[in-house]
């Protein structure tokens, strides 16, 4: 095992690929069968989402997160990164799930605060921020796990405002988050400018864009409003002629991906590549393979130059 926070900060492109849990035990069968086939893509981990009110921590669930995760790490033998929400819990029963988790083997977790679901039995209890749970590892745990905390290229929709989300990012970092990986974002100006004005604000640890492949025009449209995100008016317009054609949307989304990543390569705004994959398989294999960054691949020839050399795994 070698920690990921070294390979992320070695300066070799990788990707890292975003799984929710399986909802049925059939759908954990298909996923582990996924995971690996992308295995053979050579990611450099994989992280799995937690879900308030789908008992993610339950390891007699074989669908939980905790179960996922690590099915991930011992099953299939790939690095995993487990997302965990502190919000609605307990100082003590996240303490909890992070023993639990060191007890799985797993050594990386995305610390995060979590939505604020209106309680049905009164008002919440608890709403730690990310930044408390990464204190609480720091404290409890030094430097056993490696952290990650999340970042909003135009501010989070609850912070008071962008500069102010960026100053409560350097809090996390400075309480020991190792790296970044963003929300989703459509055009890649405004990860280049939330790279510089992080950079300005002292953020020095790397910045990994989240990028979430168009599949369907549905899809986009719905993950786009929970997020409290606007879809640019130029790709509305480009998905609006071939939005009943599926094959359409999906192939405008992997050239637009691949435009992105490719251009946050090369330029250097971005280390490495972050998919959100809602556990399809077809288009983040495709931008994977057309950036290069897919394993079995030459990728000493990207088109963005030689520092990109062997893949930091093997
Ligand atoms: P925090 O960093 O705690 O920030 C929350 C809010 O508090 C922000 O508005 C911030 O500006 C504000 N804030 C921080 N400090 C202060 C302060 N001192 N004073 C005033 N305001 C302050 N959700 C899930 O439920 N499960 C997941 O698996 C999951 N995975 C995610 C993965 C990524 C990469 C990202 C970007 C988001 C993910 N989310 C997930 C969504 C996330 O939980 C929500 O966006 C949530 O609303 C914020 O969580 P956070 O950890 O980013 O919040």
């Amino acid at each position: 095992h070698q920690r990921i926070e070294k390979r992320v900060k070695s300066g070799t492109p990788f990707f890292s690929l975003e799984f929710f849990p399986p909802k049925t035990g059939n759908g954990v069968a298909n996923f582990i069968t996924r995971l690996d086939r992308y295995r053979d893509g050579g990611p450099l981990f994989v992280d799995i989402t937690w879900h308030l009110g789908s008992d993610p921590a339950n390891l007699n669930k074989e669908t939980s997160s905790s179960s996922i995760a690590a099915a991930c790490l011992n099953y299939c033998r790939v690095d995993t990164m487990l997302h965990i929400t502190g919000a609605q819990y307990s100082k003590r029963q996240t303490l909890g799930h992070l023993e639990q988790t060191k007890a799985l083997g797993i050594r990386n977790i995305l610390a995060l605060r979590g939505d604020l679901h209106p309680s049905e039995d009164g008002p919440v209890v608890y709403q730690y921020r990310a930044l408390d749970m990464i204190r609480w590892i720091r404290e409890e745990y030094g430097d056993y796990f490696t952290v990650a905390a999340s970042g909003y290229p135009l501010g989070h929709p609850e912070a008071p405002s962008y500069a102010a989300d960026i100053r409560y990012l350097k809090d996390k970092v400075d309480a020991g988050a190792q790296f970044v990986i963003t929300q989703l974002f459509f055009e890649p100006e405004v990860f280049e400018q939330f790279v510089r004005d992080c950079r300005e604000a002292g953020i020095t640890v790397p910045i990994i864009p989240g990028i979430m492949p168009i599949q369907s025009y549905e899809s986009i449209r719905r993950i786009a409003s929970l997020s409290g995100l606007t879809i640019p008016d130029a790709i509305l317009k480009a998905l609006e002629p071939i939005k009943e054609n599926d094959e359409a949307v999906r192939s405008y989304g992997i050239h637009h991906a691949v435009e992105m990543c490719r251009r946050l390569l090369s330029n250097g705004s971005a280390p490495s590549i972050h998919l959100y994959t809602m556990n399809r398989e077809g288009s983040c294999r495709e931008i994977l393979q057309t950036l290069g960054l897919w394993q079995q691949q030459n990728i000493r020839t990207l088109p963005w130059g030689s520092h990109c050399g062997q893949h930091p795994l093997r």
